[in-house]
């Protein structure tokens, strides 16, 4: 049976990070890696193919190039945990067990939970930036547009980058309105299973005024349970007071974010919080598995309460590499992650919102301006820091020596 000092199960945004960290952190620490996936892409850059700003060969790099020095890459996938043995079985057979776990999976993409969505996909109008294969067509869309219903959702369960169902929006709205006929012809409606346009107050003002300014329709508590492709309907469960009601909104483009939880192998797993989710049950400060001391997670299968960003990766790695070290050096655990996370809220072609927040939702700006703005010099960073810091050292490692490292991502 292989074993492993410290075996990270998922090499996306969080695992990379995390391993890159470890290394640079104690290079004598013996570090694997299972995942099973020969690319890697940087996902907050799909907005951006669905706004026809970057093209999707952009945001991708292959796997092998990102795996740190000295780190073992095992290319399989996890079928199993079981935390007792300190071990895990891989989708080809193996097991292998570990000194420490990190579990790094991300979230699984339910579209399987709105009727007649898969099917409709990627054809008529149906489009999704969360769909790697589907944010080229969501240009597509937005440019072959010329009138009628444009259509953007958001579903009930936590998902990844709360902003970007909206950020798509305003950058489609915008091309609309380049256009004087197709503008007069066009409604533009947010339709979303939340209450309001943001779950943070103090960004959700502005929103509230970019939304008033272009004229967007909102309609809260709307869920998407339907797509009728042939028809060009979408069906939506509305809540008023206790009861539900049916709401059927044409469309002639139709931008959807399906439901998320974690995947189903972390979900049946004694790992998972009970409920719904299936997340890791982790301590929301520390990052440490609250039943198996030698099991931490972060990133967006953790169940840490932060908004789900590569951002928000960035503040949870350097505390989960402090508490690992200690945890393997028998020391207290005293690193503490605030629920930091960012969103660069896009509100239009060069407008961006630079939305960061902790826990509390108490604005955390790493840049000494009003963050509540939107700032042509925010959709710089959006779109050509952000992505060279990601690349060139969030997933080499830098910030493992802070416990918490502000802003970017
Ligand atoms: P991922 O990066 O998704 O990695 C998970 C890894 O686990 C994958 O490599 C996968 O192959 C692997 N895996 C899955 N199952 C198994 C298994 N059984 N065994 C082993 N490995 C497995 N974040 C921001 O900060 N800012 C933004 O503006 C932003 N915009 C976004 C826009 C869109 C459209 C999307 C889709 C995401 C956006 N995000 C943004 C969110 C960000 O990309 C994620 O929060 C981040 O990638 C989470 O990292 P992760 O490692 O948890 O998950």
């Amino acid at each position: 049976m292989a074993h492993h000092q410290i075996l990270i199960i998922g090499g996306g945004t969080a695992g990379l990070t995390a391993a890159s960290q470890l290394r640079r952190a104690r290079p004598e620490l013996e570090v694997a890696i299972l995942e099973p996936s020969r690319d890697h892409y940087y996902q907050p850059g799909w907005t951006l193919v669905g706004g026809g700003v970057f093209t999707l060969e952009q945001t991708h790099r292959l796997e092998v190039d990102l795996i740190p020095e000295g780190v073992v890459w095992i290319h399989d996938a996890v079928a199993s945990f079981d935390p007792d043995a300190k071990a895990v079985r891989t989708a080809a057979g193996a097991t292998i067990s570990y000194d420490v776990l990190v579990v790094a999976t991300g979230i699984k993409l339910c579209w399987d939970r709105i009727k007649g969505l898969s099917e409709a996909l990627g054809s008529n109008g149906v489009t999704s930036n969360y769909s790697r294969e589907h944010a080229a067509y969501t240009w597509q869309t937005i440019q072959n547009f010329q009138g009628g219903n444009a259509v953007f959702t958001y579903p009930e369960t936590p998902i990844k980058c709360a902003g970007a169902p909206q950020k798509i929006m305003y950058m489609a709205d915008d091309v609309f309105k380049r256009s004087p006929e197709v503008a007069s012809r066009s409604s533009v409606i947010y339709a979303s299973a939340t209450p309001g346009i943001f779950g943070i107050p103090v960004y959700a003002e502005p929103l509230k005024k970019v939304v008033a300014r272009r004229g967007i329709t909102t309609k809260f508590l709307h869920t998407l349970k339907e797509v009728r492709a042939a028809s060009k309907e979408a069906v939506f469960h509305v809540k008023d007071g206790d009861t539900t009601r049916e709401e059927v909104i044409s469309y002639e483009m139709l931008h959807v974010t399906p439901p998320m939880a974690a995947p189903d192998v972390v979900a049946e797993s004694p790992l998972a919080v009970s409920g719904p989710g299936g997340w890791v049950e982790v301590d929301k400060f520390t990052t440490q598995h609250v039943r198996f001391p030698n099991v931490f997670s972060l990133g967006d299968v953790s169940s840490l309460p932060n908004s789900k960003t590569a951002a928000a990766v960035r503040g949870q790695a350097p505390v989960l590499v402090a508490n690992l070290l200690a945890f393997l050096d028998q020391r207290p655990l005293e690193a503490r992650y605030d629920g930091y996370a960012c969103c660069p809220l896009i509100t239009g072609y060069g407008k961006t919102i630079m939305a960061e927040f902790d826990y509390d939702g108490n604005p955390k700006p790493s840049f000494p301006c009003d963050p509540t703005k939107e700032r042509w010099t925010m959709w710089v960073v959006k779109t050509k820091l952000l992505p060279w810091l990601y690349w060139n050292r969030m997933l080499k490692g830098y910030g493992h020596e802070r416990q918490f490292m502000p802003g970017v991502s």
